[in-house]
């Protein structure tokens, strides 16, 4: 059992300053001036000036690695434990991404067990860019049914010159069984789409919405900030109610410089004034894919995605554009738990998962709870996976 005393919580809506009781990794209590009895052994943490926030969810991340662009040599490495909970990490949705043959979803489930047994919570979308979609079961109903970890299929690429170039009726059909999976599971069964650079932007979901059963509800559409054109597509997208996900960027003022990528704040707060309801955004770091870099237009090698976007991006968010915490922090938990159907995760209440980042008021990490066990503390690193 642990107590967090005199902590101002954010559940993510402003709770005031609380105690927090957690025991066998579930948030029992909530209150002010809790009472312990002394025959109980309860480790307490002074939250006294500290922040609590529900521990972060990251919705993209390429857990196994990704890459392979320009070849063999450009495999990325794959997540460790560490690598996430740094960040504030709790809970972490694995994919593949372009390479669905030199990696494959046995991998990629076996390696969100792994994440899952080292103390934090992984999911994954089975299948890969491509359509057909490769699956564990040969059926992407029966991986969404039969397997615990799968939330659904992903990331299919559309509108970009690495996807499958699937036809609209090949690409309704993967939609179709995502949805039968997840109603028969009482998953989401989210199809996660991979947006490319193409002018097509998002026709083929809108054309599943306007022509099927299938609602906007089933989707969730990554990279929605990669270049002006599909982001003013995007913000009208969620107005109709769809929800979005942003791509982070630890060093924006960089890719600034050389495509016309959307800043997150900026975006962010554009959808809030034009009226998106602010539980349709999340964001994710596309954690592990690979971000080619250039010098003065000369390629100069690959580099890697990392949560650390995450919290850097919500900061934007509040020094930037003003938007208040208890907003801003909704698109990396509540949002993405909601949207994923993660019952227990994403808030602080009675019964969640006892998932936590403790902030100092500059709302820099401080200590990681998952599942009620302290993974950072001090920003020191307390459990590491093993071989890290
Ligand atoms: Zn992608």
């Amino acid at each position: 059992m642990k107590l967090i005393r005199n902590i101002e919580v954010y559940a993510p809506e402003k709770l005031g300053v609380k105690d927090v009781l957690i025991a066998g990794g579930k948030i029992c209590k909530i209150g002010e001036n809790l009472e312990i009895s002394p025959c109980l052994d309860v480790e307490v943490i002074d939250g006294s000036g500290k922040i609590l926030l529900p521990g972060f969810i990251d919705c993209h991340v390429h857990v196994l690695g990704g890459g392979g662009e320009g070849g063999f040599a450009n495999r990325t490495p794959e997540a460790t434990l560490s690598g996430l909970t740094r960040y504030g990490i709790t809970t972490v949705v694995g994919c593949l991404g372009t390479d669905g043959i030199g990696r494959h979803v046995e991998g990629l489930i076996a390696k969100v067990k792994g994440l899952n047994a080292q103390g934090i919570t992984a999911y994954a979308y089975t299948g890969s860019y491509e359509i057909p979609v490769h699956t564990v079961t040969d059926s992407i109903v029966k991986d969404i049914m039969m397997i615990e970890e799968v939330l659904g299929v992903g990331e299919i690429a559309i509108s970009d010159h690495r996807s499958s170039q699937p036809s609209f009726e090949a690409f309704a059909k993967v939609c179709a069984d995502s949805r039968l999976g997840g109603i028969l599971s009482g998953k989401a069964g989210i199809i996660n789409i991979h947006l490319g650079d193409s002018p097509r932007c998002m026709d083929l979901i809108e054309q599943v919405i306007a022509e099927t059963e299938i609602p906007a509800t089933q989707f969730l559409p990554t990279h929605v900030n990669r270049n002006a054109m599909l982001f003013d597509k995007a913000v009208e997208y969620a107005k109709n109610g769809g929800a979005v996900d942003f791509t982070g960027n630890e060093d924006i003022d960089y890719w600034e410089t050389i495509c016309d990528e959307v800043r997150v704040s900026t975006g962010i707060k554009r959808m809030l004034d034009e009226g998106v309801d602010s539980d349709l955004i999340t964001i994710s770091s596309d954690g592990q894919g690979s971000l080619p870099i250039f010098k003065d237009g000369q390629f100069m090698g690959m580099g890697v995605g990392c949560s650390s976007c995450l919290l850097k991006e919500v900061k934007e968010c509040i020094t930037r554009e003003n938007i208040p915490l208890e907003i801003a922090i909704k698109p990396i938990t509540s949002n993405p738990a909601k949207i994923l159907k993660l019952e227990n995760k994403g808030r602080i209440a009675e019964g969640m998962d006892a998932d936590f980042c403790i902030m100092t008021q500059e709302l820099d990490i401080d200590t990681v709870i998952a599942k009620g066990q302290i993974m950072v503390e001090n920003g020191e690193i307390m459990v590491r996976g093993n071989f890290e």
